[in-house]
């Protein structure tokens, strides 16, 4: 059956892939197993990847054997059957050359109640019918061991024009599993694709469905999403489409809460600022901070929160044609730790997420007042143990000064200019690197400590606040000799 479509589409479906390409493990299980007799193919992203001149993350394998099938050829060709991902759904890992491999079986599926998962899997026969169950038709493309390409929904074309579109109608498809629209945010945002009209339109008819699904889920998605090289794109549409403003839900001791997923970012799409500053409006002003902020997700995910107290009640100011968003840093913040904490998100991360907003216009403060201070603001942080360790504050500032660079691109103007914060941030950091946040941070011998004994705690927070006041330095000769005064000075008070 396979060959014959093969046929019937010669035309359309050969295209001879660059030899080589093909992951070596991959190659051999396609051939082994055709050789059995079961047509075996390479599927979905790993596809996508190899005709986008991408490296593939991984090699997904679908074939028309059955899981007892597979077993068989798995024995006889000498490869370790791992185990099953979900012994209904057909999916087998098999070890080959040292690395795992998925390989299922043409599988079809129908949706019920469960806003993701399937209500009803089933072993199917044709290869078109596992391709017509993905969700875009990008991903739903295979490959045979010979490179030849099987593409039943134009997905090499819409690959071409760079164009997301799901398999079938869209509404259909995002109701089956609303996971899907967060799906289509990320492939946007990885792919730097655009959304078919088609994929928008159908959006809105789903969004009931969201709110049976995980937060988990959800947050996995979106995280997903923040790290891509343009989420600009896959932001813009989970926003302007309003499912931003939808719940997922989270169940705690057994009950089901909603999750409002981030409808805080809706009042900055089409929010004023001043053109002398800014050429875009708050959304996309935010969006170009993101994508111009470094791959990483505690940065990413301050850079699309940096500005949301921006146009807040008590924030924002109208005066003649002047605008202002005094404090917004502050509210931004408070408003950060209120999501990242829904989000359920780490604490270490909400907390450096949260400095990042509150600090995020510290440089730009720093080079408009000439009075400011910045090694009294470090002393202070450090005192105040804002870090655990004066290498995570180091670290913070770096954050710090990525993103009051991305911000300062994200204002839109071609003379932006991000030299002064660069110089800001090259000296904060080694500021931090040098101050201590504890006492084990303290260049101290043995001798110190013999010498404060018996008040060594007390003795050793005196020399770690001296050091962070800039009054000692943090050097052993110097420290064991305040430790001697240290030690005089109490033993005279005791006396
Ligand atoms: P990535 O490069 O991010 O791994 P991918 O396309 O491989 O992208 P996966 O989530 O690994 O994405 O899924 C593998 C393939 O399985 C997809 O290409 C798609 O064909 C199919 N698929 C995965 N999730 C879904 C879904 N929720 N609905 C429909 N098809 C899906
Ligand atoms: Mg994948």
């Amino acid at each position: 059956m396979e060959q014959s479509m093969r046929e019937n589409k010669a035309d359309n479906l050969q295209k001879p892939c660059l030899p080589g390409v093909i992951d070596s493990g991959a190659m051999e299980i396609m051939r082994t197993m055709e050789k059995a007799g079961y047509p075996t193919y390479i599927v979905g992203g790993c596809v996508r990847d190899l005709l986008l001149s991408r490296i593939p993350h991984d090699w997904d394998i679908t074939t028309k054997a059955r899981p007892d099938d597979i077993r068989a050829v798995a024995g006889k060709a000498g490869w370790k059957v791992i185990g099953n991902v979900g012994e209904s759904f057909g999916v087998m890992l098999i070890k080959v050359q040292g690395t795992v491999y998925e390989v299922a079986t043409f599988r079809t599926e129908t949706y019920g109640k469960d806003s993701h998962r399937p209500a009803c899997v089933e072993h199917a026969d044709s290869l078109k019918e596992d391709l017509q169950r993905r969700d875009f038709t990008v991903n739903a493309m295979a490959m045979d061991c010979r490179g030849t390409l099987y593409d039943f929904f134009d997905g090499e074309r819409d690959l071409k024009n760079k164009i997301l579109k799901t398999v079938g109608k869209a509404a259909d498809r995002f109701s089956e599993d609303a996971l899907r629209l967060f799906r289509a945010c990320r492939f946007l945002g990885q792919l730097d694709f655009m959304a078919d009209s088609s994929l928008v339109d159908g959006m809105g008819q789903a969004f009931p469905r969201v709110r049976g699904l995980s937060l988990e889920r959800v947050r996995n998605e979106v995280n997903r999403l923040l790290i891509t090289p343009h989420a600009a794109r896959g932001l813009d549409l989970l926003v302007r489409t309003g499912l931003a403003a939808q719940s997922c839900q989270v169940k705690r001791n057994g009950e089901y809460f909603p999750v409002p997923i981030l409808p805080e970012l809706t009042h900055l799409v089409g929010l004023p600022q001043m053109k002398e500053y800014h050429r875009f409006d708050g959304w996309y002003h935010t969006l170009a901070v993101v994508d111009a902020a470094p791959l990483q997700l505690m940065i990413r995910w301050a850079a699309l929160l940096h500005d949301v107290g921006k146009g807040m009640p008590g924030v924002r100011r109208v005066e003649g044609n002047r605008i202002t968003d005094h404090g917004h840093d502050h509210v931004g913040a408070q408003m950060a730790e209120q999501i990242l904490r829904r989000w359920e998100m780490p604490e270490k991360f909400i907390h450096h997420v949260v400095w990042l907003v509150k600090e995020h216009m510290r440089f730009h403060y720093f080079a408009n007042n000439p009075e400011a201070n910045p090694e009294k603001w470090i002393r202070k942080m450090a005192r105040d143990k804002e870090f655990s360790s004066s290498h995570e504050m180091a670290e913070a500032f770096r954050e710090m000064t990525d993103l009051s660079e991305a911000d300062i691109i994200g204002c839109g103007y071609d003379t932006a200019d991000v030299s002064g914060h660069e110089s800001y941030g090259q000296y904060v950091i080694q500021l931090a690197e040098h101050m201590p946040v504890t006492t084990k941070e303290l260049n101290y011998t043995q001798k110190t400590v013999e010498t404060l004994k018996p008040y060594v705690a007390d003795g050793m927070k005196n020399l770690l606040l001296r050091v962070q006041n800039g009054n000692l330095k943090n050097q052993e000769g110097t420290l064991y000799d305040a430790a001697i005064r240290y030690r005089r000075r109490r033993d005279a008070q005791n006396h």
